[in-house]
């Protein structure tokens, strides 16, 4: 990462997340869906530096394949640049050097991460001051898993997964994830569901309710309790991301024939999170992964959101 020596910069820190559980509602007339989300924070890692600059620029970087993702208008970071100054009036610009920790295009939300660490960084250089208010209701136009970026730990998310509630959570849980080289669209993958619910008339109506994140999971994060959270995972999308990539299940199996409490597709997937009894046996579960030839990462949380790092 290469940063002008001489000028300011601001070096902010944000996480990539698992969700815990999502149930996904019916598609809407807007081409949404209602979700009902739990979100973990976990510690793998985006790291934003913004340089004092007079144009919008950015690098980017990472300990994992970054090939995939755009430096130019397209990237999230710099989009919550322009919308910050924008929206505040500031009429410099900002040099973005973004270093990658969390898999691209995998479900755990890299993009989100950087747009709310650039967002962050930027308000700190600028010395913009939005409260948190005012950075929540921006986050959440730059994409729906954003808001929980900035905020971290663990959290409930409904509406499109960007109305934030905070989860009492206890504890520690570690995580064994599973990296692909190829990553899933977001957008496909909800389709593909859609297409899977009319195929099999899964019923969905929208008279029934709205989704609701179950009481199990709530349960198991208050206790702190990975056993008990482990029953509890759930994520509607699996079975979307598993009919676009059905070399997923063998992961899956093999994790949870390794030793894994349970295992779950990461959001939109192809990152597989198995959930581990303990510090220890992630460490095993991993290097039994590892030794199968597959990409392997270990994380834990709940971990803080979006903060400056000096
Ligand atoms: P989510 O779980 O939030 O839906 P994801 O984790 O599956 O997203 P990301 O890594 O956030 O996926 O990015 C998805 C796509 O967005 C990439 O393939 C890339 O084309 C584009 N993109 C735009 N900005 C970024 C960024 N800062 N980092 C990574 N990808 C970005």
């Amino acid at each position: 990462m290469t940063v002008a020596s001489s000028e300011p910069t601001v070096r902010v820190r944000a996480p990539g997340k698992i969700n815990l559980f999502l149930e996904v509602g019916p598609l809407q007339g807007d081409g949404y869906h209602q979700l009902a989300t739990a979100f973990q924070a976990v510690s793998l890692y985006e790291d934003v530096v913004a340089t004092a600059s007079d144009d919008f620029t950015m690098s980017v970087a990472g300990s994992i394949d970054v090939s995939g993702v755009p430096v130019d208008e397209t990237n999230l970071a710099l989009r919550a640049a322009r919308l910050l100054a924008a929206e505040t009036g500031y009429s410099g610009g900002v040099h973005l050097d973004v270093f990658k920790e969390v898999p691209v295009a995998g479900g755990m939300g890299g993009g989100s991460a950087d747009a709310a660490a650039a967002l962050v960084a930027c308000d700190t250089l600028w010395g913009t001051r939005l409260g948190s208010a005012e950075l929540h209701r921006l986050a959440a136009r730059l994409g729906a898993d954003v808001p929980f970026a900035l905020k971290g730990g663990t959290a409930i998310g409904t509406g499109r997964g960007d109305e934030l509630s905070p989860a009492l959570a206890r504890g520690r849980f570690d995580w064994v994830l599973v990296v692909n080289e190829e990553g899933l669209s977001t957008p496909e993958v909800y389709a593909a569901l859609d297409r899977h619910r009319d195929r099999h008339r899964v019923d969905i109506s929208p008279a029934r309710t709205l989704p609701e994140v179950d009481a199990g999971v709530l349960h198991a994060l208050r206790a702190g309790d990975p056993a008990m959270l482990a029953e509890a995972l759930r994520n509607d999308l699996q079975v979307a991301a598993l009919g676009l990539r059905p070399d997923l299940a063998e992961t899956l199996e093999l994790g949870e024939s390794s030793g894994a409490l349970a295992g779950l597709v990461s959001g939109s997937g192809p990152t597989v999170a198995f959930l581990a009894a303990s510090p220890e046996a992630a460490v095993e579960l991993h290097d039994m992964l590892d030794a199968s030839g597959r990409d392997v990462l270990l994380a834990h949380g709940p971990v803080k959101g979006a903060r400056v790092i000096s």
